[in-house]
């Protein structure tokens, strides 16, 4: 737990969050401020700041597996969807825990913006 850190906490199960999936160190739940009909955030239950911090190749592939199975269980595999890691501000980080846009239910356009 890094003091403060929303996601720390809602790992913890100290605030509240619509959980979707469990799994070995990772957590999905759905985001607070929806982007798309399936809005979904996959999180390491660990504290990593960002990206960049992230050391362990084997969590980082455990996550996407894991983004890629609450696609699969959201049911917006075969239509499509996007799995995003905003990164440091530029990138459009706001929460300082890393985390992965699972966003599907919808077209998604390109460039992002
Ligand atoms: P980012 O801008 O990539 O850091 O994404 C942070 C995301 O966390 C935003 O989409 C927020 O809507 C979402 N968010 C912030 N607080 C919560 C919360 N307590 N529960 C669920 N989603 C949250
Ligand atoms: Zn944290």
């Amino acid at each position: 737990m890094s003091g403060g850190c929303i996601f720390c906490k809602i790992a913890a199960g100290e605030i509240p969050a619509s959980v979707v999936k469990r799994g070995d160190g990772m957590l999905a739940f759905k985001d607070l401020n929806p982007q798309a009909p399936t809005h979904v955030l996959v999180i390491p239950t660990t504290h990593i700041g960002t990206l960049t911090e992230a050391k362990d190749p084997g969590l980082l592939g455990k996550l996407l597996l894991f983004a890629r199975d609450v696609a699969q269980e959201a049911g917006i595999t075969t239509k499509g969807y996007r799995v995003v890691v905003n990164t440091n501000p530029d990138g459009g980080q706001t929460v300082f825990h890393l985390h992965l846009h699972v966003l599907g239910g919808r077209p998604m356009h390109w460039p992002p913006g």
